[in-house]
């Protein structure tokens, strides 16, 4: 192969770039991007799948979609004036909440002007003579830029599952994300639902209020905790502003930027009447303070994850009428906490109600997808309406589905195959000049809390680029291998990283997916801030600048 003659300055002067930077995704992530390039004073265009802001906030519009981290800890924080405009309704707010704050946001910031909606970004190729991306949308049209920055989301490629005749079938059916923006009747109907994930935790508990008939198809239950959700009063939204500063500094200081962090004691060194005590408490609070202000030791050690389980396991027996359905709802390969918990309010009591059903697909496979229904190998249930509750082809799946070409027409999904491996989660090597907000192997947790980390640090770098009239940004080999192993090894004996889930980038309906990988670093945020601090402070002496 020839080997390429780097551009001298007066060639890549004469490069015409559409825009210093393109943005993909208007989600949480991408909006906050699109202002500080802004800020930066740089041309830059986001691309917009869907018809408005707002990522995993528009897409995501089923019955009962809400956060599982307290709002106030969830919103943006770059702005003072922001947080003093904007009052949260509820503890936990619900999805078309979500989606009005972050229209309120992108209008507030005047985003609108350059995000480009309906814009699906089908394949970004780096142009190396030229240094920049060249981007082609569904329409055919192009675009290049000096930068690319993903904000395409951990959890925004759906999947359905790979059951036969789903298309045959008469009734309606949806997947969770891809859920119409029209109201849907669920009054007298018969509906079945794939999936027993968060998602799948939240639309059941919902619907089960009025549909005439709801069977939940069940694969593998999921340890989950009440959610504890309420109102705020003026008066409540008031007290809570006037401890931002307070809630943000905590949230900075905990391993996954929530409001809650692990008690420093260990299950086994704590008396069972202490431990039960504890338990107690934490099942009556709202939101993840049972998964992530657990014992120290809850997610490493063994007999600890099973005493807490086992606490989990007798609350499901006591709000589940049937004990045969019961035990279905818990789970036997895995531990509380190992998985992401989902949070809920009332769920187990639904399978109490005369009209939901719990079919264990373990017992009865479904066979097929009919005109009618769900062909088990016991029957065919008749339905009105299918709800695939089936999750997502997570973290890398939404770069999978774009053509990324990277140098020499490397595929970024090859490159991949056997794992992510990035530079501290924001760059791959021979794919210059791009940038990942939120990528894998980066620091993760309450979204916003961590989008705000990523992309400010993103902007960083770009700034630092373009005052320095640097025309390239690299990764090394040996950064990238650094990092990946680094991440690899940090996350080796959590007991998190050994059972397949989204956060192990398992999905089994999409080939090639289906064991554990360690996705996440999980050294916690503070750690991951001081590694990625320091790079910055030194220079970004660590990558290959030019
Ligand atoms: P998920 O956790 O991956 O759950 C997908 C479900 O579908 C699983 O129960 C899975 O069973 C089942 N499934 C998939 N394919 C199937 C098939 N072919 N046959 C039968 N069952 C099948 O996805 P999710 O529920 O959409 O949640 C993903 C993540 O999104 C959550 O963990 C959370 O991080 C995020 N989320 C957040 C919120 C929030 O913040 N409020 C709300 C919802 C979701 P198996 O487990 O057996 O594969």
């Amino acid at each position: 192969m020839n080997k390429m003659v780097s551009p001298t300055p007066k060639e890549l002067e004469n490069v015409h770039l559409d825009y210093d930077v393109i943005i993909i995704g208007a989600g949480v992530a991408g909006l906050y991007q699109l202002h500080l390039m802004r800020q930066l004073g740089l041309s830059v265009k986001s691309f917009e799948a869907g018809s408005g802001v707002g990522g995993t906030w528009y897409w995501n519009r089923y019955p009962g979609a809400r956060f599982d981290s307290e709002s106030w800890t969830y919103g943006y924080s770059f702005s003072k004036e922001l947080m003093e405009e904007w009052d949260w309704k509820e503890h936990f707010s619900s999805q078309p909440e979500n989606e009005r704050y972050l229209n309120f946001v992108a209008d507030k910031f005047n985003l609108r002007d350059d995000i480009q909606f309906n814009s699906k970004v089908i394949t970004a190729h780096y142009l190396e003579q030229e240094r920049c991306w060249s981007l082609t949308l569904e329409d055919g049209a192009r675009y290049t830029s000096r930068f690319l920055i993903t904000a395409i989301g951990i959890l925004s490629a759906p999947t359905m599952p790979t059951i036969k005749g789903i298309d045959t079938f008469k009734g309606r059916w949806f997947h969770t994300y891809h859920w119409p923006k029209e109201k849907i009747n669920f009054e007298g109907k018969r509906i079945g639902i794939i999936g027993t994930g968060a998602t799948a935790i939240q639309t059941i508990q919902e619907i089960a209020k009025n549909a005439g008939n709801l069977k939940v198809f069940q694969r593998s239950p999921n340890w989950c905790a009440p959610l504890h959700n309420d109102k705020i009063s003026k008066k409540e939204m008031d007290e809570i502003r006037s401890r931002y500063k307070e809630i943000l500094a905590r949230c900075r200081e905990t391993p996954g930027c929530y409001i809650h962090s692990t008690d420093p004691r260990n299950t086994l060194d704590t008396p069972p009447d202490e431990r039960e005590k504890f338990w107690e408490k934490l099942y009556a609070s709202p939101g993840f303070g049972i998964w992530q202000g657990n014992f120290n030791d809850m997610l490493n050690d063994r007999e600890a994850n099973a005493l807490a389980s086992e606490f989990i396991a007798k609350k499901i027996r006591q709000r589940v009428n049937d004990p045969i359905t019961a035990e279905k709802l818990i789970p036997k390969n895995h531990g509380f906490g190992t998985r992401r918990v989902p949070l809920e309010t009332n769920y187990y009591e639904v399978y109490n109600q005369s009209n939901v059903e719990l079919i264990d697909i373990n017992d009865t496979p479904i066979q097929k997808i009919t005109q009618n229904g769900i062909q088990t190998t016991e029957c065919e249930h008749q339905l009105d309406m299918i709800i695939y509750a089936t999750g997502f082809d997570a973290i890398t799946g939404s770069f999978d589905r774009i053509d990324i070409q990277g140098l020499e027409g490397k595929k970024l999904k090859n490159a991949w195959e056997d794992g992510p491996q990035t530079y501290l989660g924001v760059f791959v090597q021979d794919f210059p000049n791009m940038l990942m907000s939120m990528g894998p192997h980066a620091g993760l947790g309450n979204y916003t809390r961590t989008a705000e980390y990523s992309v400010e640090w993103i902007a960083g770098i770009i700034q630092y680029a373009h005052e320095k009239n640097i025309t390239e940004v690299k990764a090394t080999t040996q950064g990238v291998k650094d990092w990946t192993d680094y991440v690899l090894g940090l996350g080796e004996g959590l007991l998190q990283n050994e059972i397949g889930s989204w956060m192990t980038g398992v999905n089994k309906n999409v080939k090639g997916k289906e064991a554990p990988r360690i996705m996440r670093y999980s050294g916690g945020h503070p750690a991951f801030r001081q590694h990625c601090d320091a790079i910055a402070k030194g220079g970004y002496k660590q990558l290959d600048l030019s």
